[in-house]
């Protein structure tokens, strides 16, 4: 069971996420990831309904994370 004050946790490397970390939403893992372990891999990323970039699409920007 979960504790209630649980902090959420980068997918990528499992650390508590803080207030205005820069981070991506996980489409995949329904989380977060911090924009610094998620790269700049342009394939790593998906659009806003899950599916992959198409070719010239922009990358997504990362937005402060807020507890
Ligand atoms: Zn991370």
């Amino acid at each position: 069971m979960l504790e209630a004050d649980e902090p959420e946790r980068c997918t990528i490397c499992g650390k508590a996420l803080k207030d205005s970390d820069m981070v991506y939403f996980d489409h995949g893992d329904g989380g977060y990831v911090h924009s610094e372990c998620a790269g700049d891999d342009r394939e790593s990323f998906v659009d806003d309904e899950g599916n992959p970039l198409a070719e010239g699409d922009p990358l997504p920007k990362p937005f402060p994370y807020e507890a």
